[in-house]
């Protein structure tokens, strides 16, 4: 794999930050965008902007012929069994909350939800919000000194009363990759499905619903070299389709009358008014460029950043890594002794150098830990050795002066 190569695709690593080169460590928060998905939005925008599934106009059909031909890509990627499987959303976040708000119809007062201490506030919240209708407990599977879940005290939480198991792939804090195969073999046992969070999962892993065997799987574009304000929820069909809507509008239905209304197929039932139709066509051209790279050329070289970089890192007096699972993808949440870590992100920021700090949106897991935050340094397929060795020497000044 040639860094330099995959670099010219990606023009923001042009610009400067404070008249540096800008090294960008916060893909967990989003990743940057190669010049073929901005294009892509450019050409849609520029030749063939007319609304989806409305038009007699060639050009609405061509929209929608290239919506759908993302739907069918979205598909075969991820090995579905069909695209009547796969919904557009806005992102992992309505995903989760289009499973929270319409699966738990089926839900009673007293049953339960087996969740992760290293959720994200989106896999936490929504199955939360269900509790103004009625009463659900959340079971949450605690973690081990490296970040990983305990799979024995998860085994033990499953009751009569439990109805879905919610879990990250892999942790947006920690970077633990969770063994949800084998989770969701021990949920089904039970007779219970599983919803995966892989938004921080398919930029680095591919990833394969029917090998896993998971019910849903929900991801977000953005964070996979794709454009902002588009996600998918993959489902499984017999759950989709006894699913009732989860917003109402336009394109979910089939008829509608002031005294009653029936729904579209799948998976229009689920995408109520204008999707963000140049988002979804430009998503396939992420996908291709992933393809080209190729996951394993993908994952060779960040374990190659995370290793070398941990390594490193760990020659800085005070220096605290929090998830040190060997199953980790390249994402690095770290305090400097008792510094704050905004401190450090600031400071960080001066020399070009963008990383995340706070909770993450994981306060749970925070409290877990017992601190209120990290910061957090995330690799992409085209950072270099080059600026993991600026981002640490920038870290070694910034703990002397920080004393
Ligand atoms: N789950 C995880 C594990 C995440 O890292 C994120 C994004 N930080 C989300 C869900 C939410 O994704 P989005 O904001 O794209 O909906």
């Amino acid at each position: 794999m040639d860094v330099n190569k995959i670099r010219a695709q990606f023009p923001i690593l042009e610009r400067k930050v404070k008249g540096k080169d800008l090294i960008y460590l916060d893909n967990t928060a989003t990743s940057q965008t190669p010049l073929r998905v901005i294009e892509a939005i450019q050409h849609m925008y520029t030749t063939t902007k007319a609304n989806v599934h409305r038009g007699v106009s060639s050009i609405s059909q061509e929209a929608t012929d290239l919506q759908e031909a993302t739907r069918r890509r979205v598909a075969q990627w991820l090995n579905a069994s069909s695209e009547q499987e796969i919904v557009f959303t806005r992102g992992t976040t309505e995903a989760i909350n289009l499973v929270a708000s319409s699966l738990s119809d089926s839900f009673e007062n007293g049953d339960e939800i087996i969740l992760t201490t290293m959720e994200h506030h989106a896999n936490i919240v929504p199955w939360q919000l269900i509790g103004r209708r009625k009463r659900i407990t959340l079971r949450v599977v605690p973690i081990n000194q490296r970040g990983e879940l305990d799979l024995d005290i998860y085994r033990s939480l499953f009751t009569e009363r439990t109805r879905l198991v919610a879990v990250c792939h892999v942790s947006n804090v920690l970077g633990t990759v969770n063994p949800v195969k084998e989770m969701i073999a021990i949920a089904h046992a039970n007779g219970i499905p599983v919803l995966v969070d892989g938004a921080q999962a398919v930029p680095h892993i591919k990833v394969d619903v029917k090998d896993l065997d998971a019910d849903f799987y929900a991801f977000s574009a953005h964070k996979m070299y794709g454009p902002t304000g588009v996600g998918v929820l993959y489902g499984k069909k017999r759950y989709l389709e006894m699913m009732p809507p989860y917003q109402g509008g336009g394109e979910m239905i089939a008829n509608v009358s002031f005294e009653h209304t029936t729904f579209a197929e799948l998976p229009f039932k689920f995408e109520a008014g204008t999707p963000d139709f140049v988002g979804i066509a430009a998503l396939s051209k992420a996908l291709d460029f992933i393809d080209e790279v190729g996951y394993e050329a993908i994952a060779a070289h960040e374990h190659k950043l995370l290793s070398y970089t941990t390594e490193r890192m760990m020659q800085i007096p005070g220096m605290r890594i929090f998830g040190t699972s060997p199953d980790k993808s390249a994402v690095i949440s770290f305090l400097i002794g008792n510094e704050h870590h905004y401190d450090i992100g600031m400071l960080l920021d001066t020399q070009g150098i963008a990383v995340r700090t706070g909770h993450h949106c994981a306060q749970p897991l925070m409290h877990a830990l017992g601190i209120e935050g990290t910061v957090r340094a995330s690799f992409a397929v085209y950072n270099t050795i080059e600026e993991a060795d600026k981002f640490v020497a920038t870290l070694e000044r910034v703990a002397s002066m920080l004393g």
